[in-house]
């Protein structure tokens, strides 16, 4: 559509560890895409999520990408994008958001953060770059309070998602005991994380 008009594409980026991805993230990346009638959501997997460093073992940046990939392949607006891995290193989103605007400077973008991410937001790397260069967008995250950033963050808004208490430390910790994942994780990526034998062992 909008590569026939001058219009800015529109694009949400949701990033994350997404160790796994699961049906709360697709609920909140396909109501944004909806509710801001974005061209295009792309779930950014984090290469190296410093701020986790230290507070368990990450799986491989692959197998987390290949487990996202699964997760949108039938979902149009959806995608999987690798550019953190490919920039490599501890991921900044102030340094992904210039790399897509390096690309393309005919797009407009929205950086989507669930509440928790949206309160640790003065704790990120150039934070102010990112508000310089996207709308944030923040979605509530059952049992979380969201403080909503301060009037300096530039331009924000609030997308109302379906609350869906979910979240990927309860499913690895499911998978250790035992305790199925089904309806929580989509089928695809419920066969990836068999196939890859992920998040049986270890202390996570
Ligand atoms: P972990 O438990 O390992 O931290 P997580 O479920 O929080 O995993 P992340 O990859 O850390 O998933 O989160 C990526 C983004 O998705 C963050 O902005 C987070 O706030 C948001 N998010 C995750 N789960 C939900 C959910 N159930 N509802 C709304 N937002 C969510
Ligand atoms: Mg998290």
């Amino acid at each position: 559509m909008s590569q026939f008009s001058n219009q800015p594409r529109k694009i949400g980026v949701f990033g994350g560890t997404f160790d796994p991805p699961h049906v709360g993230h697709l609920v909140v990346a396909i109501n944004v895409l909806h509710e801001l009638g974005l061209d295009e959501v792309l779930l950014m997997v984090a290469n190296d999520p410093w701020q986790k460093r230290g507070t368990r073992e990450i799986s491989r940046a692959a197998d987390r990408f290949a487990l996202v990939e699964a997760a949108v392949a039938d979902i149009p607006g959806l995608s999987a994008s690798a550019i953190e891995m490919e920039l490599g290193g501890a991921s900044y989103t102030a340094d992904t958001l210039e790399k897509l605007l390096s690309e393309d400077d005919h797009v407009e973008l929205f950086t989507i953060l669930g509440a928790d991410a949206a309160n640790g937001l003065l704790t990120w790397e150039r934070h102010e770059r990112v508000s310089e260069l996207s709308t944030l967008v923040v979605v509530d995250r059952p049992g979380v309070a969201v403080e909503l950033p301060t009037p300096a963050f530039g331009q924000w808004v609030r997308v109302e998602v379906p609350h869906l208490e979910v979240s990927s430390s309860d499913l690895r910790r499911r998978v250790r005991d035992g305790r199925p994942l089904d309806f929580l994780v989509t089928s695809p990526v419920l066969n990836e994380i068999t196939t890859r034998s992920m998040y049986a062992e270890g202390e996570r």
